[in-house]
């Protein structure tokens, strides 16, 4: 039965691989996902299917209302919600681990590492490391859905001997776990648990909204240690495969995204540090009026248009505007027009966010861009049709060192020779900056929910 076990694990194990190398891209990504549940539905069989079950009742409760859960949330969850529900999920994989940790050092010889006081020093570090990183994932998790959700203000939240009390922390923390392998003294288990779930808030709290992608991915990576900890102590070896996976790609992907957005990637894990400049400018009044267009205007400019670029971002999820977007796309392709479509790496709130949408409404892939490869060519475009995106635009990120922006690469709409930003008003973007474009010659606003707006640009091409 052991062998069987094995093999099925091992089966699983690279089902998750080829599924994380199916999802790397939009041709392959329905493959990849359904690798992932194949794989995912074999390790489960196998683990109940192990003699050392000791009650089916407990774990077919247990399914029931998890499956239950898990269902109704994701029939419900609106696509713009994700992130923070990616980081709720993550929340109870580090609260797991420190219950399977709690467990196991309670009842060692359930888990086959020896009796109460005298469990080997390997399984106590294993279950001390996995029990703080697993606590670190749990509050860190908790903060930033709050954040994404809007609970707790998005706004970084910085005082001063900050990085000094989560040095100290830090170090205490490395103290407890060795005194708890010597002493095995339940009383350090709970003082780890705790110093843990201290630092998991604290190295959130200073992230302003503008990093929280990349803390999203971070949490993502530690929430896969998490679990291979867990691993550990239960030698289960798919756990430990999988959750190295799911902590290897959520790094390299928080590696790939600080690049993307010029941020320094030891600064984001060690919980902001140097971001105290960052703070938000709440998106300040501004007197100067934007000139304003409509739908009329722009399908008129745009159907004389040679080349255009569309920018999506947020509010083009909001909206659901994707398909109103590719029909209006159709149009101006069949009246001679170039169109293509600009992806920033933090575009709406996950990563992938807009490819996704587009492919969903069957935008071609070879007319969506990444920023590296078409931001040179919005000064020989016509058309910057930028909607429901800000941030990714806002020129304040090349040029105003205090803004929370600064440094994060963006398209360069502004060159093109006639910018339309779609929006429903005159509000700042998620990192809450102003966006001096809307301000620009070259620049016409289109007020409006996004989906509208393209609909009665549509009715004016067709016209
Ligand atoms: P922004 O959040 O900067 O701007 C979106 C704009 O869309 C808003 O200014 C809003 O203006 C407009 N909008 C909202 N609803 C609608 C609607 N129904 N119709 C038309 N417009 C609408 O989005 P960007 O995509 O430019 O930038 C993403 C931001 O999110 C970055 O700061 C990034 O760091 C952050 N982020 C990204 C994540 C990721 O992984 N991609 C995760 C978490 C955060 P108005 O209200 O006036 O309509």
């Amino acid at each position: 039965m052991s062998n069987l076990t094995s093999v099925a694990y091992l089966v699983s194990s690279v089902l998750f691989i080829l599924s994380l190398r199916g999802l790397s891209h939009p041709t392959t990504a329905r493959r990849g996902n359904f690798y992932g549940i194949v794989g995912m539905a074999i390790a489960i069989i196998t683990t109940v299917s192990n003699p050392g079950v000791l009650s089916y009742k407990e774990i077919a409760i247990a399914f029931v209302i998890g499956g239950l859960i898990g269902s109704v949330i994701a029939v419900r969850i609106q696509m713009t919600a994700l992130p923070q529900l990616v980081a709720a999920f993550h929340s109870l994989v580090g609260l797991a681990a420190v219950f399977v940790a709690a467990s196991a050092f309670y009842n060692p010889s359930a888990f086959n590492i020896g009796t109460v006081g005298n469990i080997p020093l390997g399984s106590l570090i294993e279950m001390a490391i996995g029990t703080a990183i697993g606590a670190v994932t749990f509050t860190g998790s908790i903060i930033a859905f709050g954040k994404l959700q809007g609970f707790v203000s998005g706004n970084p939240l910085v005082f001063k001997g900050q990085h000094l009390l989560n040095l100290i922390l830090g170090l205490g923390i490395i103290a407890l776990i060795a005194k708890f392998c010597i002493d095995q003294n339940p009383e350090y288990f709970w003082m780890i648990v705790a110093a843990s779930f201290l630092i998991g808030v604290l190295l959130i709290v200073p992230i302003g909204g503008a990093d929280m992608p990349v803390i999203v991915s971070m949490l993502n990576s530690y929430s896969g240690w998490a679990a291979a900890g867990i691993g550990f102590t239960l030698s289960n070896n798919l756990l430990i495969i999988t959750g190295a996976l799911v902590g290897s790609s959520g790094a390299i992907l928080s590696y790939i995204m600080c690049k993307g957005m010029n941020r320094s990637f030891l600064n984001v894990l060690l919980g902001g540090f140097g971001g105290e400049q960052a703070a938000s400018e709440g998106g300040a009044k501004d007197d100067r009026v934007a000139k304003q267009g409509n739908a009329a205007d722009a399908a008129f400019m745009m159907k004389n248009s040679k080349t255009i670029i569309i920018v999506p971002g947020y509010g083009m999820a909001v909206a659901q505007a994707q398909h109103a977007l590719r029909e209006m796309g159709d149009l101006l392709k069949a009246s001679g027009a170039e169109v293509r479509y600009a992806i920033h790496p933090v575009a709406g709130r996950m990563p992938g966010h807009m490819n996704v949408l587009l492919a969903e409404a069957n935008v071609p892939y070879d007319e969506v861009l990444e920023l590296d490869e078409i931001n040179r060519d919005f000064s020989e475009t016509d058309v910057a049709f930028v909607i429901g995106a800000n941030d990714v635009t806002n020129p304040a990120a090349k040029t105003d060192k205090t803004s929370a922006i600064y440094g994060m690469p963006i398209l360069d709409v502004e060159n093109a020779g006639q910018v339309f930003f779609v929006k429903r008003g005159m509000a700042s973007g998620y990192a809450g900056v102003q966006n001096e474009l809307f301000f620009r010659d070259n620049t016409l606003m289109l007020f409006g929910d996004a989906k509208k707006v393209c609909e009665d640009i549509i009715k004016g091409l067709e016209n």
